[in-house]
This record gives structure tokens, sequence and C-alpha cells, in this order.
């Protein structure tokens, strides 16, 4: 990209090495994930925390931060949009790797090894006591991290920004003050008047084994049919499915075969093929530029579950995939159109987040949000109380109580690598999926039955590239929202989208 204004070329020259650290630490975490012999490990780790010190080292570079201070100083004049944007996310950056001082970060990323591996052993045992001392220790490094980062109400709001520019607690007591009750009571009802959803045999198809090679297959013609464009993207295969943009013209994405349920391969590779758009659909002319990419986490998570839940799990789309499935899993070729659909979409209050359906998901992250807010805002909750109180939420939410800490606290990896603030983009990307799921019926007519249907993609992917993609990060996720669709994170139209789709209503 070239920019009419000297300032930002400078800006833009200067920020290339920085550019490509992050494309190698990509393309390592890729390898690292897919392909490296384990005992790369240790030498790999090495490599990785150099690459990091590199990093700090070329963004706190004076000459580069006194560039960036420049630009930021004309800002009201005379930047266009993109300009403002690639000063906005450098800034950020800066003023964050600034703020925390250097013992910090590194005994934040001493502890997300340490801590890491105990909560590994723990969970195995599941026994919280092994992995307390660590979770302690780490919740104290984030309390000072923090403070230092500052913050005007909440100290949880320093930790939130970090993953969601501008998030705070303000916003999710509303949103979850809102939702959580709504979806307790479409919930209930659902159980109560044995909905098809909840029936147990509606995942019956979950329970015998696949052909792995065959579900591959399967996998890589749905590819064909959403056209993803094998020069530019690629799919593996990884035990945590997982998305990596090395810039916006080599996008991988990963999934995961288990052997049984096979939703949840192709759960996984739509959704992952979600955030793989979204750096597909980019405009070129960010390519190698601070603001290529997504705006945030949630918008994120909002394209990936567009693409899972929206269009992969509705009638339409599952009428459209059902002959695939009938011919590569042998199982299920006598599966009728409707036994399909509702095993895609089959809702089970359950212990595991990952394996939650659309009901029942974003009570799961209510929890960890409740939890997370109380102990990062000081002396609401202790450490060791966290176990019991996550019982407690879970029994009261989802009707269920975990007889073990695996089940239970122990659980996910979050905490553990040090990502507090993390979890509540996950049910911001569900709402954010579903309002955009309304505004395009409005401009076209009927998509799911005229597109999905047909398989014809296109006209969906362009709205998405015009409304969201096209743009990057040059938008903050918040000034994107109220652009694009003249909305924030609302949570009411999830909540209307599931009890259409499930209550029928
Ligand atoms: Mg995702």
């Amino acid at each position: 990209m070239k920019s009419e204004n000297p300032v930002i070329n400078q800006i833009l020259d200067a920020y290339k090495p920085i550019w490509s650290i992050n494309h190698a630490a990509s393309l390592m975490g890729w390898d690292f994930e897919t392909y490296m012999p384990r005992k790369g490990t240790e030498e790999r780790g090495v490599a990785d925390s150099q690459l990091r010190l590199l990093y700090k080292e070329l963004l706190l570079n004076k000459d580069f931060v006194d560039l960036v201070e420049s630009a930021k100083k004309q800002k009201e004049e005379g930047l266009n949009d993109v300009e403002k944007g690639i000063v906005r996310v450098l800034d950020r950056n800066i003023t964050r790797q600034m703020k925390i001082p250097k013992e910090l970060t590194e005994a934040e990323s001493l502890e997300r090894v340490r801590g890491n591996m105990a909560w590994r052993q723990a969970r195995e045992k599941s026994d919280f006591m092994m992995y307390e001392p660590h979770l302690k220790k780490m919740i104290e490094i984030k309390k000072q991290i923090a403070e230092k980062i500052g913050y005007e109400k909440h100290p949880y709001d320093a930790l939130l920004d970090e993953f969601e520019e501008e998030l705070t607690v303000d916003d999710l007591d509303k949103i979850f003050g809102a939702l959580t009750p709504k979806i307790q009571k479409i919930l209930k009802k659902l159980v109560d008047s044995g909905s098809p959803f909840c029936k147990e045999e509606s995942n019956n198809l979950g329970k015998l084994k696949y052909d792995i090679q065959k579900v591959g297959e399967l996998n890589r013609e749905i590819l064909t049919l959403l056209q993803y464009d094998t020069e530019r993207f690629r799919m593996d295969v990884s035990t945590h499915p997982f998305t990596e943009a090395m810039g916006l013209n080599d996008v991988r994405i990963t999934t995961r075969y288990e052997g049984t349920d096979f939703k949840r391969s192709i759960s996984s590779t739509i959704h992952e093929c979600g955030h793989a758009l979204y750096h597909l659909q980019c405009d070129q002319s960010l390519s190698v530029t601070p603001v290529e990419g997504g705006s945030s986490l949630a918008l994120h998570e909002s394209q990936s579950r567009f693409w899972e839940n929206i269009v992969g799990r509705s009638r339409p789309f599952v009428q459209f995939i059902a002959p695939l499935i009938r011919r590569q899993v042998s199982f299920a070729s006598q599966a009728t159109d409707d036994e399909l659909y509702l095993y895609f979409n089959n809702v089970k209050p359950d212990y595991i987040r990952v394996d939650a359906d659309e009901v029942t998901y974003n009570l799961h992250i209510a929890i960890r949000y409740e939890i997370e807010k109380k102990i990062i805002g000081g002396d609401e909750l202790n450490v060791s109380e966290i176990p019991q109180f996550w019982n407690d939420r879970m029994e009261q939410l989802l009707g269920v109580r975990p007889t073990q800490h695996s089940q239970g606290v122990l659980q996910d990896t979050h905490w553990s690598s040090g990502l507090f603030g993390y979890f509540p983009t996950y049910t911001l990307g569900n709402l954010v999926s579903t309002i955009i799921a309304s505004k395009m019926r409005k401009d076209l007519n009927e998509y799911e039955e005229e597109n999905i249907r047909s398989g014809d993609f296109k006209p969906i992917r362009e709205w998405l590239r015009q409304k969201i993609h096209q743009h990057g990060s040059v938008y903050s996720p918040k000034v994107l929202l109220k652009n694009s669709f003249n909305e924030g994170y609302n949570p009411d139209y999830f909540v209307t989208y599931i009890e259409t789709k499930y209550l029928g209503s």
C-alpha cells in the first residue's frame, strides 16, 4: 500500500519487518500444531520467544514510536479512514507494550508454561488442588497487569480491552443480564415440552464410528461447494481446529477427526472456513499493513459462527449436503433430511463448553464471565471457592452438576494460558452472527431458501465482504458494528433467532 501521506508511508515501510515477524510466528504456530516432529518443541520454544522479543524491540523502537506519535497528531486534519486505522492499531499495540513492565511480561510467560503443565496434569487427575496455586499466581499477575494498563471503572475492563477493543464490564453486565434469563427460559421450555431437538434419538447418528478418510473427502467436497480458492487456502488436521493467516493470500485452517459424531468434524471445518473468509476477502490494498485481517475476536467469531450455525446448521444447508453425507457416511445412508437436521441441531444441557449446542453455549460463557469479573475485581470470590461457585451456577443455569473437576472448572485451557477476558468474545460473536443474519435477510430476500438451498453462496459472501471483510481492522469493532449495521452487541437478535428456530415462535 502507498499513502499520500509521507509519515504514513514511513510507518508502513518501518512496519514491514514487524509484519514479517508476525508472518514467521504464524507459520511456526501452524507448523507446531500440524506437522512439527514432537522433539522439535524445545528449539521451537526458543525461536518463538526470541522472535517475540524482537517484535517488541522493533515496535518500541524510538524512531518508530515517534513516527506513530507524529501521525497521531495529524489525525484530525488530514488522515483518511485507513490511515487513521493504521495509527489506531499501532498506537494500541505500542501503548500496551509500554505500560506492561518487562518483569510482568516475563512472569506471565513463565507462569503460562508452568501453569499450563500443571493444569494438564490436574485435569487428567481431576484434581483442582494441584492447579490451584498456579491459578492463584496467574490471577495475581493479571491483576497487576490490569493496574499497569489502567481502567476507568473496573480492573477487568483493562483485560477485556485486550481482546475486544473498548469492551467493558458495563457492556457485558447488560448483555448477560438480558441474555441469560431468556436463554434459561427457552431451554426449560424445550426440555419440558420434550422437543424433538432434545430427544436422545436425535443424536443416534453421532454414536457410530465413521471412516475418517471418507469424512475427510466429505469435508473437501464441502470446501469445493463453498468455493474456497486452493491457491490461497489450505486445510490440514489438528486436535483443536484453528485458522492461521500468514497474510491475506495464505490462509490455513485445520479440522478434526475424532472417529465418532461426524457433525463435529463438518461443523469445525465450516467454522474455520468462516474465520478464513474474513482474511481472504479483506481488501488487498491492506496487505502487509497493521490493518489486514479482522477487527476483533468477537467480529472474527461472528464470521465463524455465522457459517457454522446460521448457514451450516440451517435446514436448507443440511438438505443441500445430505446427499454427500449419505454417500460418505455408511451408517447415515438411510437417514432422512429431517433426521440429519435434528442430529445437527440436537440440544443437550451438558458439562463441556466446546461440545455445547447453540442454545446452551452462551450459558457456559456466562459462568466464566461471572467468575472472571469477581476474581479480577477483588475480594468477592477466593480462588479456592471457584469450583463450588462453578458447580452451583452450572446447576442453576443448565440443570447439571459436575461430579468431577475435569467436567467443570478444569475443562478449559484459557486461564492456565493467561487468557482472562477472552471468553466473553465467544458470546459476542454468537450475538453478532445473528445480527448479521437478520440484516442480511433484509438485503438478500430469502437468502436461506434461495441461496443456501441451491448452493449459491456468492451473494452471501459478497454481502459479508462489503459490510465487514473488506475493511480489515480499519475500524474498531464497535464503530464497524455501528457503521455497517447501526447496532452494538445487542442480544435481542440472538434470542429471537433461537426462539424462532427451536420453539417455532
Ligand atoms: Mg473460532
